[in-house]
């Protein structure tokens, strides 16, 4: 039953819903695997378990459109899961076990979705690495002496690794389409509003956005038809009923009307690396023999998107991460007096990349610094999303690559915090501008003895996710890649 983990998961619901495949089996095969192999990559922090369940029938509403059900799935540890650690990748909430599921974790249960275990992540999800966990990095499963990307790098190659079917990330700023594209399987971040963000440990509450890696892109349509419904518990949740992004990701396109559009900014050689740039181009020219019709546009604020967001969110970090006090959550303080106990359970309790957004936020927010930081960032992010409406008004979807570079030696990037940011060039207008994008994988790279996978990046408007699933869908069919694990993983599933 072991080869049966390196498949996608569309084509195994279909071999449990006619009754060839049982899917408590798939269970307990999932989780004998992930767990046999982790030690080599250090993806995930918890691991549920699983008793089987007998009477394991499927009873969801007949009016719901199919979606994603007894499937093995992993979560980022920052999705509340009821009665299992969830520690967001931090000391700070070591010992933490909800008593309450995040609803896009409830809405997996629901539809009979078994948790394989809590994935590996840069401590608040702030990072572009996963090295910022306080559970050490995660290594990549192409190449162990490498990065897997962050924040979300347990979900990514947990995916990549046949560890599990489906992960759930956040994207904040890059941090499912960047480990995506570092590991070679598919990140989609919905737009904002698409998923609730109940249950899940806030980083930047305006930009952070769940979503999904998986194998395909119909894969990731049947997690949305699960996940994503309208929330009371979320007041920006915005999703409704009835959209069926399976099937819609299943119609065709007809290439010949599609308007695609690339950004100039984000294919300057200075900025990407020669074979990243050589395999977009790659991608470019699938399109373009489809007969999609390509225009290059000027994103002429693109400069200003690395900066605008780091400010934002780091103000919003700010405030979010103000409660762990060391009352709520955390160890308990030392000290008499409050501000002593603050600060001891702050200062053991948070790595060092939080503690500088927590100063850089409540820098930007001070009143003597509101107007010249945080008000001229958010004027940038307006402008941002005036310039991509503008752009969108002439296309319908949007490609550049994810990532200016492949995955990068673990400890590589560690002493130069503004190299790290710059990870996140072609990801953070996405999350500025409130669209969707989907991060897909285009080939490979050679870096040292290994090939290394590289990712195009499609974007389209906010709310525009069925268009866009259905764009990567089929040009998935169009393009060569097809999911394959690394060749070592291959081994150990005796494939
Ligand atoms: N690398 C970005 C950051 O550190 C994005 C993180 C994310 O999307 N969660 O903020």
């Amino acid at each position: 039953m072991r080869d049966l983990l390196a498949r996608t998961a569309h084509e195994l619901l279909e071999e449990i819903g006619s009754g060839d495949l049982d899917h408590n089996a798939l269970m307990e095969t999932q989780l004998g695997f992930a767990r046999e192999i982790d030690g080599e990559l250090n993806g995930f922090t918890a691991w549920a378990d699983f008793q089987g369940e007998p009477g394991w029938e499927l009873d969801l509403s007949p009016d719901r459109p199919q979606g994603l059900s007894r499937m093995p799935y992993a979560a980022k540890d920052l999705f509340a899961t009821r009665g299992l650690a969830t520690t967001a990748g931090s000391r700070i909430l070591e010992g933490y076990a909800p008593d309450f599921d995040a609803s896009v974790v409830g809405h997996l249960r629901e539809a009979r979705n078994h948790l394989v275990g809590k994935t590996n992540m840069d401590e608040f999800a702030m990072g572009s690495s996963g090295e910022n966990s306080a559970y050490g990095p995660t290594r990549n499963p192409w190449d162990r002496t490498r990065v897997a990307g962050g924040s979300s790098s347990g979900s990514a190659s947990a995916v990549a690794a046949c560890q599990s079917f489906m992960a759930l990330g956040t994207d904040t700023g890059g941090s499912i389409r960047i480990p995506a594209s570092f590991c070679g399987v598919v990140g989609y971040r919905p737009t904002y509003g698409l998923l609730s963000r109940y249950g899940m440990v806030a980083y930047s509450s305006s930009c952070d956005q769940a979503g999904t890696f998986t194998r395909s892109t119909l894969d990731a349509a049947l997690a949305m038809n699960t996940m994503s419904h309208p929330d009371p518990l979320d007041s920006t949740c915005r999703a409704s009923e009835g959209i069926d992004y399976y099937q819609s990701a299943k119609q065709a396109v007809h290439w010949n009307k599609l308007r695609v559009g690339t950004i100039r900014q984000f294919s300057d050689p200075a900025k990407i690396d020669a074979a990243v740039l050589a395999n977009y181009e790659r991608s470019l020219d699938i399109l373009r023999e489809a007969g999609a019709s390509i225009t290059e546009l000027d994103f002429s604020v693109a400069d200003y998107c690395i900066p605008a967001y780091y400010v934002i969110t780091a103000a919003e970090c700010s405030s979010n991460l103000a409660r762990y006090d060391g009352i709520r959550y955390g160890a308990e303080p030392e000290g008499r007096e409050l501000l002593e106990r603050y600060i001891d359970v702050r200062s053991r309790g948070f790595g060092e990349e939080v503690k500088r957004r927590v100063l850089l936020g409540t820098y930007v927010l001070s009143s003597g610094y509101f107007d010249a930081y945080y008000n001229r960032a958010r004027a940038m992010r307006a402008e941002i999303s005036r310039s991509m409406a503008e752009m969108f008004s002439q296309v319908d979807v949007i490609l550049c690559p994810t990532s200016p570079n492949v995955a990068f030696g673990i400890g590589e990037r560690m002493d130069d915090p503004v190299a790290m940011y710059m990870s996140d060039l072609c990801t953070v207008f996405v999350n500025l501008a409130g669209l969707c994008g989907l991060s897909m994988p285009n080939g490979f790279a050679a870096a040292g003895d290994e090939q290394l996978p590289t990712s195009v990046q499609f974007v389209c408007p906010g709310f525009h996710d069925s268009l866009l699933l259905r764009i990567c869908a089929q040009f998935e069919q169009l393009s060569d890649w097809h999911y394959t694990p690394p060749a070592w993983v291959l081994k150990q599933l005796g494939a």
